[in-house]
């Protein structure tokens, strides 16, 4: 398939950077295909995006809301109608199993239909006045340019999880969509074309993020920041946005854990270890990388884990049989290796994988083995810091407390999990895992477009995205107070 060459969308045109320099997306499961080109935009570009954004702003704000919705009726429509090939191209791009990849624009489906019922239901509050002839109310006004920086690891998810609730609360966009994967961002902007948004409601700047994204959280023209991202870029733009007074939500790295009890169901924990753990490569800001093992199963649970992961068969992800694609770039899989050898240092013992694949089918990709890593203690750093690859390491506890105390030691606090038949340990691990999310019996990740997703600690500002808590980031509560 011939590369996509990508454009800027600015103002309702398709526009190469003013300064005419690209750089590619390649293949990550064969790093000599090139998926697109894309325009390495500047300051100019960024300059002429919120431009346009700012302008129509002043009319998209005054469409009524139900109004507003229609068009992310029809987005959800067009992205259901061009399913197969978005998530054909972005298995190309960044690598996930085609399966993972229909679920990512599926997500963004969802999203599209769920907002545009909100549309109809950004609902404010009457309240009675203390006072006799005197009405207050409140109502949702929109914030005004928002700028929606997002990661490459769901790349239709993530930017419809920010775009669709800005849109139908009545602000215009600007999407900076990460550099590995411009070909998604382009053809999800192609669907808001379809859609009929009026020119400059939505708009797309392609390029590197130290450059046109800091750009974006610095410029006057913008209101609003919707970053997702790791912690240690977001902790910058943060701090650029408590400078300069501007509105910012941060959803950033997961350090996630599944406990398993002794009395756990030994079947279900070890599908939703063998998921969370190496699921889109684990990749996923929510994967498993810490399994929490009660000492009295933690033989027979490792040793059916070792099997079951042995047998997972690794390829490129638009091979339907593939379960484990590659990583996004041989940077990532350096990082990768880089920890599995501080692994070896601080006393891990690597009991399956902890290298490149041997298999010849597999050179030409950025390909890691899947890697169980035993002997883990809760300090290491392997057990502190975020790897974002394939490995899970084993640490063993003697308790429920212990278990609880282990899962909650890190400065991460995204995705959490517990395995066990006791109803009374279930409840006090919902109320005690610090955590924006908590599976009991199930594993670390799967979100619903209709939950408030987010972290606390280092996983976030506070900030939650999709369900009606992401309409709290895209609006201002105004009060209105009216005598007669
Ligand atoms: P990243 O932080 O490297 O980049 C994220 C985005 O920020 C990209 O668009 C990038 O171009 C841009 N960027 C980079 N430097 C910037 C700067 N100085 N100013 C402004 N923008 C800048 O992250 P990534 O490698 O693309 O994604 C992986 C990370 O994202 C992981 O840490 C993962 O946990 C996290 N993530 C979090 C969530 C969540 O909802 N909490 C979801 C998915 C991914």
């Amino acid at each position: 398939m011939p590369p996509l060459t990508c454009f800027n969308y600015i103002n309702g045109q398709w526009v190469p950077a003013k300064v005419r320099e690209t750089s590619q997306s390649r293949n990550p499961a064969n790093s000599s295909e090139v998926v697109a080109t894309f325009p390495l935009s500047t300051s100019a570009d960024v300059n002429a995006a919120v431009e346009a954004a700012r302008k129509a702003y002043l009319s998209w704000r005054k469409i009524p809301a139900p109004q507003r919705a229609e068009y992310l009726q029809r987005v959800a429509q067009i992205l259901t109608k061009r399913k197969e090939e978005l998530a054909t191209v972005m298995t190309r791009e960044m690598g996930k199993t085609i399966a993972e990849a229909r679920g990512d624009v599926q997500e963004g489906i969802d999203c599209a239909f769920y907002y545009a019922g909100e549309g109809r239901r950004l609902f404010g509050q009457t309240t009675p006045s203390e006072l006799s002839n005197k009405f207050a109310m409140t109502l949702r006004m929109p914030v005004g340019v928002c700028a929606l920086i997002t990661p490459w690891n769901f790349p239709v998810a993530i930017p419809c999880w920010k775009s669709l609730p800005a849109l139908v609360c009545g602000n215009t966009i600007i999407l900076k969509p990460a550099k590995d994967t411009p070909a998604c961002a382009t053809l999800l902007v192609e669907v808001f074309q379809q859609a009929g948004f009026p020119p400059g409601v939505v708009n797309l700047v392609h390029g590197v993020g130290p450059e046109i994204g800091q750009d974006l959280v610095e410029h006057p023209g913008i209101d609003l920041v919707s970053f997702t991202g790791s912690s240690v870029i977001g902790s910058q733009v943060g701090e650029i946005c408590g400078r300069i007074h501007k509105r910012v939500c941060l959803e950033l790295g997961g350090k996630n854990a599944q406990i398993v009890m002794e009395d756990a169901d030994l079947e279900l924990a070890l599908e939703g270890a063998l998921w969370g753990a190496f699921g889109t490569t684990g990749q996923r800001c929510t994967a498993t990388s810490r399994l929490i093992l009660h000492r009295d199963i933690k033989k027979e649970f490792t040793e059916k884990l070792l099997e079951k992961t042995a047998q997972l068969r690794l390829g490129p992800g638009i091979d339907p049989k593939t379960d484990v694609g590659p990583l996004i770039s041989s940077t990532q899989r350096e990082k990768v290796k880089k920890y599995i050898d501080l692994a070896r240092e601080e006393g891990a013992k690597i009991l399956l994988g902890g290298d490149i694949p041997k298999d010849s089918a597999l050179k030409s990709g950025f390909f890691f083995e899947p890697t169980i890593l035993d002997h883990v203690t809760p300090q290491m750093r392997v057990a502190q810091e975020e790897i974002f690859g394939p490995v899970v390491g084993l640490i063993e506890v003697s308790s429920f407390e212990e278990a609880i105390s282990v899962l909650n030691d890190t400065p991460y606090g995204l995705s959490s999990s517990i395995y066990t038949q006791d109803i009374n340990r279930a409840f006090q691990a919902m109320q005690d895992l610090e955590a924006g999310i908590t599976y009991i019996n199930g594993p670390t990740i799967g979100a619903e477009v209709h939950l408030a997703f987010g972290g606390v600690k280092q996983s976030g500002n506070g900030h939650r995205e999709a369900g009606t808590t992401a309409l709290d980031v895209f609006s201002e509560w105004k009060t209105v107070y009216v005598d007669f």
